[in-house]
């Protein structure tokens, strides 16, 4: 093995000698995977088919001591480092060009706690795979609609999805994290220990550390709720998302109803004449008795002549994955969002105009439905920003063949920009794309919560060691 080619965390370009590789192979447990072995190039893949970065090697760790030598390793020689959780992101900073990549995504340890309703899970597991544990006992973690994503890098930037409206983002069920400092120093961070770190980890992202678990509390959900899709042909999306904005204005927590404008995918779950019609409708869950909300949604129901009532009492599980078919590993996507206030005429009309000029098949505009519990949390207890929008609007802009990118963005950005009245200050940290820059991080956390992020950023990684995310300068 001859010497391989690496960057520091200030982009100069060194070289790594064998003796260094063959002495961190020595300490870790997992794996280090360089260019030259078989299994680089696919651990090297992630969810995001437009990401295709090259990192000098790649530590894929088993437990928090890799992960401690892994960061050692870093900092003796100054090596750029990037984090890998489930590896969802789009933006793609969980890999790096010649850097190290401390890959989590093996971790999978999932501890349940039936009796005091808790589970501790590893950083890589994806939101499936706890799904799949904690449902078998009627119960959940409060996190995202497509079970490919990891808990980590969700969980780090807040972590919503249909049920968050009743019991809160991720972060308001996380009872502790253990995080491996850019010291190299193993901490627990809770409401009573390393508080302020604690905080920051709530919103805050990748900047503080290497987290190797989460413990969170668990809710009670299901097995059975009621949910689904129910679509209406795009012609009559102004009259339908108004009749929307005003059902929705003030139905209970319990209730989540996430609107969708898309082209129909081809899903089992349509029927094959719908499939490719332009179209507008909804994602509908309810968490409380099921024939309560059958009454409660009625009216949404009776509204027009859906082209297709998918709703009706389904597992949990089914609903959490409905929408992976949507959203393959290895496709290419873009995506612009806005946290946005509830739908105004202005608002329905932008998003009806620049829906019906969607470039794509496979895209998929979604007003993430907040509000309820997230709003109840007092917006400087956790880093999170922007607890009282009404809506997380994501353009999910996805295709197969990389020679349509151009299109497929510049539709993308018409739209976002055509938005921007619109905002109410930012994007959902883990909605931005790999073309935002510092103003971004700015608008969404304000001035106050940055500067506090900042100042524990100085305290636990005055360096910038972890600086490959959405980066708060020390
Ligand atoms: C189609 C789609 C659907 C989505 N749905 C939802 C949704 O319903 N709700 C929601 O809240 N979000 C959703 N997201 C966004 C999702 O939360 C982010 O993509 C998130 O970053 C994925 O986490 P990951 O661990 O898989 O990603 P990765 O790419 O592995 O990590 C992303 C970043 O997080 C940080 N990170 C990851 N792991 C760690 C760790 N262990 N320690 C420290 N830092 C770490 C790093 O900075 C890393 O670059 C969705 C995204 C897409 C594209």
């Amino acid at each position: 093995m001859s010497k391989i080619k690496a960057i520091t965390s200030s982009y100069e370009e060194f070289l790594l000698s064998e003796d260094a590789l063959d002495k961190l192979k020595s300490l870790i447990q997992g794996d280090v995977l360089l260019p030259t072995d078989n299994e680089y190039d696919n651990a090297r893949k992630i969810w995001n088919g437009m990401i295709d970065k090259c990192p000098a090697l790649i530590v894929r760790c088993t437990g928090p001591a890799d992960v401690i030598d892994a960061i050692k390793f870093a900092r003796e020689h100054n090596i750029l480092v990037s984090i890998r959780g489930g590896g969802h992101n789009v933006a793609g900073n969980a890999l790096c060009d010649d850097g190290m990549v401390i890959d989590l995504s093996k971790m999978k340890g999932i501890h349940l706690d039936l009796k005091s309703k808790t589970v501790r899970a590893q950083a890589g597991v994806t939101l499936g795979e706890l799904d799949r544990e904690t449902q078998m006992f009627g119960l959940s973690v409060p996190s995202g609609i497509v079970t490919t994503t990891g808990i980590a890098g969700l969980t780090l930037g807040g972590g919503f999805g249909y049920i968050s409206r009743k019991y809160g983002l991720s972060i308001d069920n996380l009872i502790s994290v253990d995080i491996v400092t850019a010291e190299g120093e193993f901490l627990t961070a809770s409401e009573t220990e390393n508080e302020d770190l604690f905080w920051g980890l709530r919103g805050g992202g990748g900047n503080f550390g290497v987290v190797t678990s989460f413990e969170y509390r668990l809710q009670k959900i299901g097995p059975i709720v009621l949910g689904g899709m129910l679509l209406h042909p795009m012609e009559d999306a102004r009259e339908f998302l108004r009749f929307y904005r005003d059902f929705i204005a003030d139905v209970p927590d319990e209730l989540t109803v996430v609107p969708i404008l898309r082209l129909a995918p081809a899903a089992p779950f349509l029927p094959k004449d719908v499939h490719g019609k332009p179209v507008v409708g909804v994602i509908v869950l309810y968490t409380g008795v099921i024939e309560k909300g059958e009454a409660l949604i009625a009216p949404l129901r009776q509204y027009g002549t859906p082209l297709v009532d998918g709703i009706g009492p389904k597992p949990f599980r089914a609903l959490q994955s409905m929408l992976d078919v949507s959203a393959q590993p290895g496709w290419n996507y873009y995506v612009k969002s806005e946290f946005l206030p509830a739908l105004s005429n202005e608002i329905i009309d932008t998003l009806v105009e620049h829906a019906s000029k969607i470039t794509s098949p496979l895209s998929v505009i979604a007003g993430f439905h907040l509000g309820g519990a997230i709003s109840h949390v007092d917006e400087d207890a956790t880093a999170y920003s922007h607890r009282k929008a009404a809506y997380s609007l994501i353009l999910n802009t996805t295709w197969r063949d990389p020679k349509e990118s151009e299109k497929h963005i510049q539709w993308t950005r018409e739209f976002w920009k055509a938005l921007q009245p619109f905002s109410i200050g930012g994007a959902y940290i883990n909605f931005q794309s790999q073309d935002e820059g510092d103003d971004r991080v700015q608008t969404t956390y304000g001035s106050a919560k940055l500067k506090r992020l900042s100042l524990l950023k100085r305290k636990y990684d005055p360096l910038n060691f972890f600086r490959l995310n959405r980066n708060i300068k020390p």
